[in-house]
């Protein structure tokens, strides 16, 4: 294999791009190679590989900082190298890929109209027929209980609909259909000139041959119009980050009497200050008092739906785990909720009075060494080690 071209080189951008700037040249890359747009074409995979494994590590900023130091050394893929399967692990296309690189907030799908517009599905529809919609996806940001909880939510979207003036046609009441002035029926073009001629779909009819004398007024033609609506969405209980709802029929509108497309929904979930979520367990650090812990008693550990009670044992260790079942995420799937772990952390207490620390001192000097077995034991391991290394003339 040859040796592999500089990442900054691959993209085309200097060494301290910005991360917009690495992003804008990647799209642009991707637009280009982009596997859908180059069917067979074994060059433009390969470009678009690479190109998006220079991506992969620029846009990171610890990655590019690795690589930027180490060069791809530091930034090792492997053999076999940039593997797509791992990064992009939720079974998406392509398609749902730049959809969620680049798609969050308001305006997704108009950036990828121009890209996927003619490709894919449509690439074999009658141009004259119905059209089914396209399929739209946006990313949701909600909060750490809605995940547990699930709720309900409406969205306020602005997507391509069916026209409701015509119908989707794009022609104006009783307006015939004509031959197309640009490519007289053929629905191609020849592009291009001197040696190099290429035929294109025609631009105006899009491959139809022929279009519509008067156009729609209200959609100008187009067959669609964008309009505002509300979309209600309920959130299930047990979601993640990266979980993806799916809301059939909820996309764009078709054209022509088509189908609209569906709308996924990815969810990004905020992280709590207080919980630290591993797949259905939730995990909590609980400050407790060490002289609570030394005489045994009750702390109160937050859980997602109330408070809860437990009771620590006398002499209770700093960093005990105290699970309490059923009380983490509910699953997605039907089955068993997760587990709510504590752990104990002691909390020193701090900015003791004269009294208090007179107090302290005088519990100090009741203690002995066998009020500590830990460190007993942990004194005669230390022993042991250093009579064996004296023993080596160490
Ligand atoms: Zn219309
Ligand atoms: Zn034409």
């Amino acid at each position: 294999m040859a040796d592999k071209r500089d990442y900054y080189e691959v993209l085309g951008v200097p060494k301290d791009a910005s991360a917009d700037q690495i992003k804008s040249a990647y799209r642009k890359l991707a637009m280009k190679w982009h596997p859908d747009r180059n069917p067979d074409n074994p060059e433009a995979k390969a470009k678009f590989q690479e190109a998006s494994e220079a991506y992969e590590v620029l846009s990171n900023p610890e990655k590019r900082q690795r690589y930027d130091q180490f060069g791809h050394e530091g930034v090792n893929f492997g053999p076999g190298g940039f593997d797509f399967s791992r990064d992009f692990s939720h079974g998406a296309d392509f398609r749902d890929i730049f959809e969620t690189l680049f798609g969050g907030g308001g305006g997704f799908g108009d950036m990828f109209g121009g890209m996927f517009g003619g490709g894919g599905r449509r690439r074999h529809a009658d141009p004259n027929g119905p059209e089914p919609g396209e399929d739209m996806t946006m990313t949701l940001e909600i909060d750490f209980d809605e995940a547990i909880f699930g709720s309900q939510r409406t969205m306020e979207l602005t997507l391509p609909e069916q026209c409701p003036e015509c119908g989707g046609t794009g022609a104006a009441r009783g307006a015939k259909r004509v031959t197309c002035p640009t490519c007289h029926g053929n629905g191609q073009v020849i592009a291009g000139g001197g040696f190099f001629q290429i035929r294109q779909t025609c631009p105006k009819c899009g491959g139809s041959g022929t279009v519509v004398e008067k156009p729609c007024s209200k959609c100008r033609g187009s067959g669609q119009v964008r309009s505002p609506r509300s979309i209600s969405l309920r959130i299930p209980r047990g979601v993640d980050t990266g979980s993806r709802l799916r809301l059939s029929g909820k996309g764009a509108g078709g054209l022509r009497g088509g189908p609209p497309g569906d709308l996924y929904v990815v969810l990004n979930v905020r992280p709590s200050d207080i919980f630290q979520r591993e797949e259905l367990d939730l995990y909590v650090d609980v400050p407790v008092s060490p002289v609570l812990a030394a005489l045994g008693g009750d702390v109160e550990i937050p859980t997602p739906s109330g408070i809860a009670t437990a009771h620590l044992g006398s002499g209770t260790p700093n960093g005990k785990l105290l699970r309490l079942r059923g009380k983490g995420v509910p699953d997605l799937r039907g089955g068993q909720t997760g587990d709510l772990i504590a752990r104990v952390v002691f909390e020193v207490p701090t900015r003791l009075t004269t009294k208090q620390r007179g107090m302290f001192e005088d519990l100090s000097k009741s203690l002995d060494s066998s009020n500590f077995p830990e460190s007993q034991r942990f004194a005669s391991k230390v022993k042991v080690f250093f009579q064996h290394k004296e023993k080596l003339g160490g």
